[in-house]
C-alpha cells in the first residue's frame, strides 16, 4: 500500500543511504530489520505504510502533549500562517509573543515575569545558564561561575546543555569540550532523597561563593531513566538556594504543562525557581519552540549600559507560529480540562503499574502524573537488550515505544481517552510479559 509518492522500500533505501538518525547505532540501522515507515499521525495514533495503526506510547519523544494534529492547535497555526509566519522579535514587537509572554507569566509560579523565547529545549536551558552566569559577572559576584547539577541529569544536547548533563554514556565523550560543573547525587537514588539533599546542602554551604546556579529537572529525571523524587527535595533546595542567594533553574522542558498532573511540576513543591525552561509540548508537538521564564531581578541585572546586554538570540526567537500554537495549547488545557483527564488516566496507569510490579523480572514500577515507567533489570544499562525486545514486541502488538535501556516508559498524550489508555496498557503489559 502506498499513500505517498515513494514506496516504503524506496523510502527505506534512501534513508539508509543518506539519513543520519539521532541516538541510533549505525550498524543496527544498516543491517537490522527494516524500520517501520510512518505515513501519518492523528491523536494518539500513528499510521504505518502497511496500513496498520499503532498507538504512540511515548508521545513522539515527549513532545506530543495533546496528541498529533490537535484540531485547535492546527487551526491556530493555519490562521497564523495566513497572517504572518515569522518575524523575529529583533528590535520589533508583535502581539503573538507579547501576549504569550504575559500569559505564561500569569500562569507560572509567582515572580517569573520575563520570558525569553528560543527554539528548543536545549536552547531554553542554554539561555538560563548564560543569563545566570552573566548576571553574577556584571552584578558584583564575578567569581560565581559554576553550575551544580544532578547525577543522571539530562538538559539537552548543545554543548552548554551537555555540560550540565549527567548521563555517562551520552555525555562522557564530550567531557573535554564541556565547561566544568559540580555534580551531586540524585535524589531519585537509594535509599531516599534526604541523603542526596544533605550532599547538596553541604556543597552549597561550602562553595556557594563560586556557584552561579543549581539546575534540576523537577520531580522526574526523564532521559536518565524516568527517575523520580519527592517534591519535598525541591522545597528544601529552594530554601537553601534562597538562603545562600544561589539561582535555581527548573528545567521543565519535559515535565511542564500538565505532564505531572499540575501545570508546572514546581507547583507540587509550591516553589518558584529563578528560571523555568519550557519547550517540547509548548507548541503542542508541532515544531520546535521554547521559552525561558525568569524574574524581574535577573532581567534588571542586564540594564544600565549597553555592554551589559544579554548577547544572545536565535533566528526564530518569538516565532509567531510557535506563539500561536502555544496559545492554543494553553487554551486547550483550560477549556478541555486536560488536567482532569490526566488525573483519571493516571489512575488507570497506577493500577497497571501495580500489576506490572508483580511480574517476575520487573525490578521496579514508578509513576508521576501521566509518566509511567517499568524497570526491567539493573544490569547492563542503556545498551542492554531487554528494552529493545519489549519495544519490538510492543510494535507487533500495535504500540510504538522507545525504552531508555531497560526502562520501559509510557508518556502518552495528555488527551488520551479511557479506551485508548486501556488498549495501550493491555498491549504494553502483554509485550513486557512476553519478553520476560
Ligand atoms: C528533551 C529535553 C531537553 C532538550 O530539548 P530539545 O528540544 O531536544 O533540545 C532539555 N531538558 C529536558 C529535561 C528534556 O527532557
Amino acid at each position: 500500500m502506498s499513500h505517498g509518492r515513494l514506496s516504503a522500500e524506496a523510502i527505506v533505501a534512501l534513508d539508509r543511504q543518506h539519513v543520519w538518525h539521532p541516538y541510533q547505532p549505525n550498524d543496527v540501522w544498516r543491517d537490522g530489520p527494516t524500520p517501520p515507515v510512518i505515513r501519518s499521525a492523528s491523536g494518539v495514533w500513528i499510521t504505518l505504510d502497511d496500513g496498520r495503526r499503532v498507538i504512540d506510547g511515548f508521545g513522539s519523544w515527549w513532545v506530543g502533549l495533546l496528541g498529533h494534529g490537535h484540531a485547535r492547535v492546527r487551526d491556530a497555526v493555519h490562521r497564523q500562517l495566513d497572517v504572518m509566519a515569522h518575524v523575529p522579535i529583533a528590535g520589533v514587537v508583535h502581539e503573538e509573543s507579547a501576549a504569550l509572554a504575559a500569559r505564561l507569566a500569569a500562569l507560572a509560579p509567582a515572580g517569573l515575569e520575563r520570558v525569553f523565547f528560543s527554539d528548543n529545549g536545549s536552547t531554553a536551558v542554554e539561555v538560563a545558564i548564560r543569563a545566570a552566569f552573566q548576571f553574577w559577572r556584571q552584578n558584583g559576584r564575578p567569581e560565581r561561575t559554576r553550575f551544580v547539577s544532578l547525577e543522571g541529569a539530562y538538559h539537552g544536547d548543545t554543548i552548554g546543555a551537555v555540560s550540565v548533563g549527567g548521563i555517562g554514556l551520552f555525555h562522557e565523550v564530550y567531557a573535554e569540550l564541556c565547561f566544568e560543573t559540580v555534580q551531586v547525587p540524585s535524589p531519585s537514588g537509594e535509599p531516599d532523597w534526604s541523603a542526596a539533599f544533605e550532599a547538596m546542602e553541604q556543597l552549597l554551604r561550602a562553595q556557594s561563593d563560586t556557584i552561579a546556579a543549581v539546575i534540576v529537572e523537577p520531580l522526574v529525571q526523564g532521559a536518565g531513566g524516568m527517575r523520580m523524587y519527592a517534591p519535598e527535595y525541591l522545597r528544601r533546595l529552594r530554601a537553601i538556594c534562597d538562603e545562600l542567594d544561589v539561582f535555581l533553574i527548573a528545567d521543565e522542558v519535559f515535565v511542564g504543562l500538565g505532564r505531572t498532573g499540575r501545570l508546572f511540576a514546581c507547583e507540587h513543591a509550591g516553589i518558584s525557581p529563578d528560571f523555568l525552561c519550557l519547550s517540547k509540548g509548548l507548541s503542542g508537538g508541532l515544531f520546535p519552540f521554547a521559552a525561558t521564564l525568569t524574574t524581574q531581578r535577573i532581567y534588571n541585572g542586564f540594564g544600565g549600559d549597553p555592554t551589559r546586554t544579554f548577547f544572545y538570540g536565535h533566528s526564530y526567537c518569538g516565532n509567531p507560529l510557535g506563539c500561536a500554537a502555544a496559545h492554543a495549547v494553553l487554551d486547550t488545557i483550560e477549556l478541555d480540562d486536560v488536567l482532569g483527564n490526566v488525573a483519571l488516566r493516571a489512575e488507570q496507569l497506577r493500577d497497571w503499574l501495580a500489576s506490572m510490579a508483580a511480574v517476575s523480572g520487573v525490578r521496579a514500577a514508578r509513576q508521576c502524573g501521566l509518566i509511567g515507567a517499568v524497570e526491567l533489570s539493573d544490569e547492563a544499562g542503556y545498551l542492554a537488550g531487554a528494552g529493545r525486545v519489549v519495544a519490538a514486541r510492543a510494535l507487533e502488538r500495535g504500540v510504538w515505544l522507545r525504552p531508555l535501556g531497560d526502562v520501559i516508559y509510557l508518556v502518552p498524550a495528555l488527551t488520551i481517552t479511557h479506551e485508548e489508555m486501556t488498549l495501550l496498557l493491555e498491549r504494553v503489559g502483554d509485550a513486557v510479559r512476553s519478553a520476560l
